[in-house]
């Protein structure tokens, strides 16, 4: 292995207290071991090898963004019914007529698995072009066993294809599939006694979700979900409370989830729950820049009760065609009510949480994760809105 990569002379937010004016950061091998002032940094000497240094010329370095909620494992794409909407046509005119979720079901069981893997790769590669390092990818557009462990072998691939971490979550229960449709228990018996056995088995994932919600899994059905995926050793996150208060915040908090995710419509006990249990709260702003009257999460209370809030991009065909974190985030900002700091620690700290990870922080001893941005302080890449700020990120210690 070579010598040292040292960063000098940048404005170094490590997401653990003040920014670090003239900062420089030391990268051994795959980790920092060191961050504080470029005065101060210690001799490239004493590194026993010669020190790539580079001048980042006041750029501002952050944790790389970990983006904790995508679906970008897709077949097919929803323009054509974006377009429709905008035209003026109904969500029920293009649900009867074959569109939403159902039609990207259809479009992921057609496609191969290279078009499946070179168009999610293109996607996350959007994603780590704005800062991103380490995404969450999730499976729920198969919804039968042969395609949903397809979408997570390819969902690992990506981390290869695209060169940056991916998590990968197992979310069979995502919505009930047409097929089933009289009989949603028979499918939640396939999910947890064929899908998640397999899933375990192979290593396939990382995590395991279910969509609690009326339209989805009711509270009983997500509990025996994601208490099968607990007893094969698998920690569990859930899609909550988005459309109506139905519990699963609360439900989170009991199974000691990772994460509990949308959470527009949860109860102020269920918040407190989570804040108890550790959960992380991930709030999703996309929709609110295709549907100005979508809900908003309660940002207030969960900030009064203390439960940690991340911000994803929910990268998906439907609802959030977003692949920039950033974007997310000055969404969050701009219609949640989140400050600059909480935004940021969303995108970096809590987010790393909500994957079970403790990175998101420029500290020694963590993997060597960071984005360097064409920026100066961190307001400024929330304020340029939709701008490409970053400058090239660094992943286990390799300048990208
Ligand atoms: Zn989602």
């Amino acid at each position: 292995m070579s010598g040292d990569v040292v960063l000098t002379h940048g404005r170094v937010a490590t997401m653990q207290g003040a920014l670090i004016d003239d900062g420089a950061v030391v990268i051994t091998g795959d980790r920092i071991t060191w961050v504080g002032s470029s005065g101060d940094r210690p001799s490239a000497a004493s590194s026993g090898g010669s020190a790539n240094v580079i001048d980042l010329e006041g750029r501002l370095v952050t944790p790389g963004l970990v983006d904790c909620h995508t679906h970008i494992v897709f077949g097919g794409d929803r323009v054509d019914e974006f377009e429709r909407r905008l035209a003026g046509e109904s969500y029920d005119a293009i649900h009867r007529s074959g569109g939403g979720i159902a039609s990207t079901v259809a479009a992921t069981r057609r496609a191969t698995d290279d078009e499946l893997l070179a168009t999610a790769a293109d996607r996350a590669r959007q994603l780590k072009a704005h800062g991103a390092t380490t995404i969450e990818i999730k499976s729920g557009y198969g919804l039968d066993v042969e395609t949903e462990l397809r979408m997570l072998r390819i969902a690992r691939q990506v981390e290869q294809i695209a060169g940056l971490r991916v998590h990968v979550t197992f979310l069979g229960a995502h919505t009930v599939p047409a097929e089933f449709r009289d009989e949603p228990d028979r499918y939640v018996d396939l999910v947890c006694d064929d899908m998640l056995p397999a899933v375990a088995r192979e290593g396939l994932a990382d995590s395991v979700d279910a969509f609690c919600d009326t339209i989805a899994f009711d509270r009983g059905q997500t509990e025996r979900i994601l208490r099968r995926a607990k007893d094969l050793g698998l920690p569990v996150r859930v899609h909550a409370d988005q459309l109506s208060a139905i519990g699963g915040a609360e439900l989170a908090a009991s199974l000691g989830a990772l994460s509990a995710d949308h959470l527009e419509h949860a109860s102020r006990v269920g918040l407190r729950a989570m804040a108890d249990a550790g959960v992380v709260a991930v709030l999703i702003p996309g929709p609110s820049l295709i549907d100005a009257d979508a809900p908003r999460p309660n940002v207030s209370v969960m900030r009064d009760v203390g439960v940690r809030m991340a911000v994803a991009t929910d990268a998906n065909p439907g609802t959030s065609p977003l692949l920039s974190l950033p974007l997310a985030m000055t969404v969050a900002c701009t219609r949640f009510g989140l400050t600059v700091d909480e935004a940021w620690q969303g995108a970096t700290t809590n987010a790393a949480a909500a994957l079970g990870s403790a990175g998101g922080v420029i500290a020694p001893g963590v993997p060597a994760d960071l984005a360097i941005w064409n920026a100066t302080r961190p307001a400024e890449v929330i304020y340029w809105m939709g701008a490409d700020l970053c400058d090239r990120v660094v992943i286990g210690g390799v300048v990208q």
